[in-house]
């Protein structure tokens, strides 16, 4: 293939995979075969619906150089090994898709694929141990996964899925497919432990948020996403749209005859405490909410929730007839991290603007769903030190390459 269509194949697929999903911001990364001796591939940790022509890398698969001022993803060595292993692949789909990511927990291999599965995958899907994100560990690890089988879709523990083609079109149907059948698996999971049929993913996640909690109690607060301008908090009410401005200092309507929504306070204690934050999303998301209802600190059991929520998701009580207290609790809470979770409430997830807000409310949801995963896996959460080392580095250097790696 010429190189221009290679890199285009690139770029297409990049928009594809955040359309249907299966890639979430700057995470995972795609390539595409020029010959035997090279392939092109997306540039570490940047935005897929922002990229050119320009923008792609040109690597040998042989020794993993490549032109130019631009870094190539930091996988380049896990995709290099795919096509110096398999002749017949020409792309190759690295995501973070949901359900891979969560039956990958199992840490063990999934086998009996049939029918149109086995059509598209192959007999088994294999999983990967465990390595740190761009390291020789992981790549090892993929490496041995490919030796052993010779499917076309392999998960990666605690991270989540490689997905191979003969052509673009045909390593998409991988990754669907993948996604299908790993949650069907995950559902089968759920019959084998509770002898119950479950229709979808929620069933599996009250089953265990039921197994927990302790107490009854309804959702009780209004639900409000908010901006900061200045010295100011733009308050939306998820329900209605209307829109309430309120004074970040004492956390009360700017316009005195207004109703100050109950969750004000909280608000106003984020932008106090976080001058790195100037966007807040209240998530109700399934898995959040559940989770909130427990009471307890979630651990990560992927990577990209210790990189972009934190190393604990923490849940604190907030109480609006006790609002400066409780809130300062629930900031307390917060700390460092990008998301905490409110009592009965579902989530507060923070960022420097709304799209990061919005991420961190994708990558806490599909942790609370991991974290449903490994109870029914009995899968141990993630290294501290190791989470802790990525979190770091991923607000100190990766987060940063969508400005710099250009
Ligand atoms: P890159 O942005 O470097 O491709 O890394 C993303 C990823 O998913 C690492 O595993
Ligand atoms: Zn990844």
């Amino acid at each position: 293939m010429d190189i221009k269509q290679a890199k285009s194949n690139v770029i297409e697929a990049g928009r594809e995979l955040v359309k249907n999903g299966l890639i979430q911001r700057t995470w995972g990364n795609v390539s595409c075969r020029i010959d035997e001796n090279r392939f092109a591939i997306t540039p570490s940790g940047r935005d897929y619906l922002s990229l050119t022509e320009d923008d792609i890398v040109i690597v040998s698969i042989a020794d993993l150089s490549y032109d130019g001022d631009i870094k190539p993803s930091s996988e380049k060595g896990i995709h290099a090994k795919c096509y110096e292993l398999r002749r017949d692949v020409n792309f190759v789909i690295h995501t973070h898709q949901t359900y891979a990511s969560l039956a990958g927990l199992s840490g063990l291999d999934i086998n009996g694929l049939d029918g149109e599965a086995e059509k598209t995958i192959g007999l088994d899907i294999p999983v990967a141990s465990y390595g740190l994100p761009g390291t020789k560990k992981l790549r090892n690890g993929v490496v041995a996964a490919l030796r052993r089988s010779s499917s076309k879709a392999v998960l990666m523990l605690h991270h989540g899925a490689l997905c191979l083609g003969t052509d673009r079109a045909d390593a998409f149907a991988v990754a669907e497919t993948l996604e299908d059948v790993c949650r069907r698996r995950l559902i089968e999971r759920y019959r084998q432990f509770t002898g119950k049929i479950a229709d979808s993913f929620e069933s599996l996640t009250s089953y265990i948020a039921n197994s927990i909690i302790t107490e009854a109690a309804e959702d009780d607060l209004g639900v409000y996403n908010s901006v900061r301008e200045f010295g100011i908090a733009e308050l939306t009410d998820v329900k209605t749209g209307k829109k309430t401005p309120i004074d970040i200092e004492s956390g009360a309507p700017l316009d005195p005859s207004e109703i100050c929504p109950d969750t004000a306070m909280l608000h106003a204690a984020v932008y106090k405490s976080r001058k790195d934050v100037n966007a807040v999303i209240h998530s109700k998301e399934d898995a959040t909410l559940k989770t909130s209802r427990m009471g307890i600190t979630v651990k990560p059991f992927l990577d990209d929730f210790a990189q972009i929520v934190g190393i604990t998701l923490r849940t604190a009580e907030y109480d609006p007839h006790n609002a400066a207290k409780t809130a300062k609790k629930v900031v307390k809470r917060l700390g460092c991290r990008d998301a905490v979770l409110i009592k009965h409430n579902g989530g507060l997830c923070v960022g420097a603007n709304e799209d990061e807000a919005k991420a961190v409310e994708l990558v806490t949801e599909k942790g609370c769903k991991a974290f449903t995963a490994a109870s029914l896996y009995g899968a141990k959460p993630m290294n501290a030190v190791e989470s802790l080392l990525m979190r770091v580095v991923y607000k100190t250097k990766y987060a940063k390459k969508n400005e710099s790696n250009r």
